[in-house]
């Protein structure tokens, strides 16, 4: 995300749009080295109705084609569940380990790139390097390794931040209290940050937002389906103050984050583009809000904001004079104090890191803590991650691997252009534009091309300290873009992050080299494995551009309409045919897909997986022979390696907080969803009208 990545963990609202709410970093040696994309395997034919003895064509096994036969469920049939049938095998032999709540082919390589981070943390932090990277790196790594030292240090390092929070007694140390906890990226109240204004996008505007709350979104707090949660929360918050000796209570935490959550937006609500755009200046902005100086705000946060500010919750900022109102002094000092603690607790000795465990067990279901190391590193990713990145790309990611995944990224922009100039819904004109933007898309692939530097001390023994300066330093980087050219070469994504996204503001798209790996790509898998993972990956981000919010915007990246009013008409009613269907999807008992909120997603998936089989068939349109994996044909296995990315398991709590907040459906339903609306899938196995892979009413987009 473009947001600072402070100590915590709140993401304001941001256009960056990924293609799995996913895993934190990772890092991909053996297998990110991409191979050749016209590699090994596999020929294209329509295949017929299966004969009786099997179709026609070369026999080879699942495994010489990249798949995985352990991981079927043949006695699962593929028109009525096709994810049981891809990944039965897989979710009867994985069980979630202890410590996730999710455990999927994305947390697979996400292990298996940990490992390789391992060592070459580990190998910075024995301290013989005489490169001021490695050195940096290692003596972040070691001291959160410390746990003696974590200990020893107690709150010290942050002693000073806490006092800060503790001594609200009137409107200016109110103020005080929440500059120091902004400066450090710690979420009070609102979120700052400087992002591209969406109407004129090469220009970075400072940006105002909704803040401020310990639960994952406004209804953990209003709604009474999760008053177990919100108790759990009164209860974790309570005993963190009681560790920090402060005197604060924990019902005033909760009667204040109630108030911000109720002037806050829901999860849909965010995903409305137009309404998020409501640009001001200061002088407007202390209209909306008298109760601050924002002047001095600024100015003591260290940065000059933009002439033109955007408030992204135009309603929230409206509130703050009240809110500051309604709650005393020592309220507001229980508030600040706990979202301090919250924030440096896993840098903190083990009572407090303990605790502050607690409130994830309880979102998320989750039993254990990942063992030491394994924090670390995601630790040193967040303070230092293109350090580290540039490691990886040394190591793991070869510029002819760069190479290869460029043309694949360009087949599945050819297909994505064919699909376009042969749309029969829209209008000449209007396709025109798209197609345009569509060649306007900047392509991202594997690692930056320059990499940021990290000007704050890191000691190897105050790890509390390191990761603070660390917040602070990222925090004050972004905020100040504000006023700037807008960069669009910058990444927001590590470069071992197993992941991709599309950024609507620059029209740009990245795909790092940490997702390249089986089970969404392998040097040696066929054409049909490949491109149902990492070819639907790559679909999915480029199909963004032209979602439900990616297409209010231009090729510019401005938020600017392009559309004819009839052609715009029609493309909504297809996106209300998506979200209907899978609001439909019953995810947990009693518990359905919110299809406005996974809508843009969605959309990404159809559009996705339709483009990476056209590029597939393309690839492999005139090939002299057909291989047959263990019965099934290549168009079977297309539609097997896109599944068995996607296998997957979460925990009830997880389910539960994952509808409420995350903007992609849990992922069987992605897979159900993607495929039982491409007429292509029923065709390849042969599913007649009606079975739940072929339904009556399919939906498309693109
Ligand atoms: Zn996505």
């Amino acid at each position: 995300m473009r947001a600072a990545s402070g100590l915590s963990g709140h993401r304001p609202f941001t256009w960056l749009i990924v293609v799995a709410a996913c895993s934190a970093s990772s890092k991909g040696p053996d297998q990110a080295t991409v191979a050749p994309v016209v590699a090994t395997v596999a020929p294209v034919v329509v295949p017929a109705a299966p004969a009786p003895e099997g179709p026609p064509g070369v026999k080879v096994t699942l495994q010489e084609v990249g798949l995985e036969a352990s991981s079927l469920d043949r006695t699962a049939d593929p028109c009525v569940d096709f994810y049981q049938f891809a990944c039965g095998g897989w979710l009867a032999k994985n069980e979630i380990p202890a410590d996730r709540a999710r455990w999927g082919r994305f947390s697979e390589i996400d292990e298996r790139n940990k490992a390789a981070l391992k060592e070459l943390l580990e190998d910075d932090a024995k301290g013989t390097a005489t490169d001021p990277a490695a050195k940096k790196l290692g003596d972040f790594f070691a001291s959160c390794m410390d746990e003696a030292g974590i200990e020893k240090a107690g709150l010290a390092s942050v002693k000073p931040l806490l006092d800060k929070a503790a001594r609200v007694k009137d409107k200016r140390s109110w103020t005080t209290a929440l500059i120091e906890l902004q400066k450090a990226g710690i979420d009070v109240m609102w979120s700052v940050t400087a992002g591209p204004d969406a109407k004129q996008s090469s220009n970075v505007i400072t940006q105002l937002d909704s803040g401020g709350i310990g639960l994952p979104e406004r209804a953990y707090y209003l709604d009474a389906k999760y008053k177990d949660k919100l108790d759990a929360y009164a209860a974790h918050v309570g005993k963190m103050l009681a560790l920090a000796k402060s005197p604060g209570k924990a019902e005033d935490v909760v009667a204040i984050e109630t108030a911000l959550a109720t002037v806050s937006k829901t999860p849909v609500e965010q995903r409305d583009v137009p309404a998020a755009y409501n640009p001001t200046d200061l002088k407007g902005l202390a209209a909306q809000a008298k109760s601050v100086e924002w002047g001095a705000y600024f100015k003591a946060l260290g940065f000059a904001p933009s002439a033109k500010i955007n408030v992204g919750s135009p309603k929230f900022f409206a509130a703050i004079d009240g809110l500051r109102a309604q709650f005393q002094p020592a309220q507001w000092a229980a508030y600040f104090t706990d979202h301090a603690l919250e924030a440096v607790a896993d840098t903190l000795p083990a009572a407090i890191d303990d605790e502050h465990f607690e409130l994830q067990k309880a979102l998320t279901g989750v039993e254990k803590r990942p063992e030491r190391y394994k924090r670390c590193i995601d630790a040193t990713t967040a303070a230092l991650g293109e350090l580290l990145g540039k490691q990886y790309a040394d190591k793991a990611f070869s510029p002819a691997a760069k190479q290869t995944a460029s043309t694949l990224v360009d087949a599945i922009v050819q297909s994505m252009h064919d699909d376009l100039a042969s749309l029969d819904w829209m209008s000449p004109e209007t396709k025109q534009i798209a197609l345009a933007k569509l060649a306007k898309i900047v392509r991202m692939i594997g690692y930056p091309d320059t990499w940021k530097s990290y000007a704050f001390a890191v000691k190897r023994d105050d790890y509390a300290g390191n990761a603070l300066r660390a917040s602070t330093f990222e925090t004050h980087r972004q905020r100040a873009k504000s006023g700037k050219p807008y960069d669009r070469s910058e990444w927001e994504m590590n470069t071992f992050t197993v992941n991709a996204y599309y950024e609507p503001s620059a029209n740009n798209t990245a795909l790092p080299a940490g997702i390249l790996q089986v089970p969404f790509f392998g040097a040696d898998r066929g054409i049909a494995a490949n491109l149902g993972g990492i070819g639907l990956v790559i679909g999915h981000e480029l199909t963004h551009g032209f979602d439900d919010q990616g297409a209010l915007f231009d090729a510019e990246g401005n938020l600017q309409n392009w559309w004819s009013p009839e052609d715009k008409a029609k493309f909504d009613a297809k996106g209300t045919c998506v979200a209907d269907q899978y609001s439909s999807f019953e995810a947990a008992p009693k518990s359905f897909v919110s299809g406005r909120l996974t809508l843009g997603e969605d959309i990404a998936d159809l559009g996705g997986v339709k483009m990476a089989f056209h590029s597939y068939r393309t690839l492999r349109a005139g090939a002299a022979k057909q291989y047959v994996a263990d019965g099934l044909t290549e168009d079977q296995q297309f539609f097997v390696g896109v599944a068995q990315a996607w296998c997957d398991k979460d925990r009830p709590a997880e389910i539960q907080r994952r509808l409420a907040v995350d903007p992609h459906a849990p992922p069987k339903f992605r897979v159900y969803g993607a495929l039982r609306n491409l007429p292509e899938f029923a065709t390849a196995f042969a599913c007649p009208l009606g079975t739940p892979m072929h339904p009556q009413q399919a939906c498309a987009v693109w």
